[in-house]
């Protein structure tokens, strides 16, 4: 055992879990079943539970989504969070059968645009407050509120630390302390930094970390690692949840692997992965929720994993997103983004879009689109890419 001194977070209860103040670090997952497939829903729930998650979180867009919580609600005694998009007024509906609402500033703001943003704020914590939910903050890199990226134009973490310490001084303003923030990056080593910095300004908040889109197992663990075992290990972080792109079946294993990290950190064994372990060819991708519009978006991350494995030695990063609430705006930042929809996957260059095809086409489009970039980028001839396909043993 090492000895690893907290910060000195005030408490926030979410339903029977004490977070902060000391109180041990809370692991978090997300269902990933359609929540309206209630009994898929529960069934997902109990494997998460009985993999010891501490609170699960589940995405909640819709009355039909809202209706089936209620009945979800009834048949578990999960402590229950729920994730709001840019509907925040489903606020009111959901409070009543949670124990934690999570808003995300950025789509806050592009939700009635004509109101003030402390207005809504407002309005959300009022709904907290009288049903005894808590609040989660969730700053995300790829939908930080335009406002913050306005002023900060060439500094993400500036947008995301200063976007998060406005939304903690409104609450504050409300007297509404039962708040937690989370700033997640895809980069852990940003995830580090940004983290920290908050918990300098402001170590009184507990904060819940998170890799957002962390990808496939292993490298979706590998990335978690780094930025958990440095932020652990300084005392930052109350709670915490794993994000992996995995099937349904496996989802669990984001409470398992969390759990790990927070016992190896407590014993002393860090992995310590050097930064060269993030270098090459970097594959992104969302750890899926109800919201994934084909069921195929795991397969398609596996599969684009595998069939660009040739272009490992590149420093190129390709996003694959499970669907379009957050899949336009997070593939942004990418060199080259998936997002999919019902029938078809959307093929971006960097913020550009570059065309939609259907499941079967995307995957050579996709090699196209590499294929080129690294030409253009590092003046690879074709001739080289074909061995470097062949060795990977890639078909043409
Ligand atoms: S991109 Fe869409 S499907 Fe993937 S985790 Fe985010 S909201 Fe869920």
């Amino acid at each position: 055992m090492i000895s690893i001194q907290r910060k000195p977070t005030r408490t926030v209860r979410i339903g029977r879990v004490l977070i902060g103040n000391g109180y041990p670090i809370a692991v978090q997952t997300m269902t990933a079943t359609r929540t309206t497939d209630i009994d898929a829903t529960l069934a997902q729930i109990e494997r998460m539970q009985a993999a010891g998650a501490d609170i699960i979180r589940i995405a909640v867009d819709s009355v039909r989504d809202a209706e089936a919580l209620q009945v979800i609600r009834r048949h578990t005694d999960a402590v229950l969070a729920v994730d709001l998009q840019e509907n925040y007024r489903l606020a009111a509906v959901v409070a009543p059968y949670v124990d934690k609402v999570r808003y995300n500033p950025g789509h806050l703001y592009h939700h009635e645009k004509h109101k003030d943003v402390r207005e809504k704020v407002a309005w959300i914590a009022s709904v907290a407050r009288d049903h005894g939910c808590a609040l989660r903050i969730g700053v995300n890199c790829g939908s930080v509120d335009p406002e913050f990226q306005r002023r900060y134009p060439n500094d993400p973490l500036t947008a995301m630390l200063e976007c998060a310490l406005f939304h903690c001084d409104i609450l504050d303003s409300l007297g509404f302390n039962q708040y937690v923030v989370s700033l997640k990056d895809s980069d852990p080593y940003r995830v580090i930094e940004v983290n920290r910095r908050f918990a300098e300004k402001r170590p009184d908040v507990p904060l819940h970390l998170g890799v957002t889109e962390a990808g496939l197992p292993p490298m979706g663990i590998v990335k978690t690692r780094i930025a958990f075992e440095a932020l652990l290990a300084e005392g930052i972080g109350d709670t915490i949840r794993v994000s992996l792109t995995l099937p349904n079946d496996r989802k669990h294993e984001e409470v398992l692997v969390g759990r790990q990290i927070i016992e190896d950190v407590y014993q002393g064994r860090f992995l310590n992965a050097p930064r060269t372990a993030l270098r090459g060819l970097n594959i992104v991708s969302c750890p899926s929720c109800s919201r994934v519009e084909n069921e195929r978006f795991v397969e398609l991350a596996e599969q684009v994993r595998a069939l660009m494995a040739y272009a490992k030695d590149y420093d190129i990063t390709i996003a694959v997103m499970g669907c379009r609430v957050n899949g336009p705006g997070e593939t942004d930042a990418a060199d080259l983004g998936l997002w999919c929809g019902p029938t078809h996957v959307n093929l971006k260059r960097g913020p550009e879009k570059i065309g939609t095809y259907t499941y079967d086409e995307i995957l050579p489009r996709l090699r196209d689109e590499l294929d080129r970039l690294i030409r253009q980028r590092f003046g690879s001839p074709e001739a080289s890419l074909a061995d470097a396909r062949e060795s990977a043993d890639v078909a043409p």
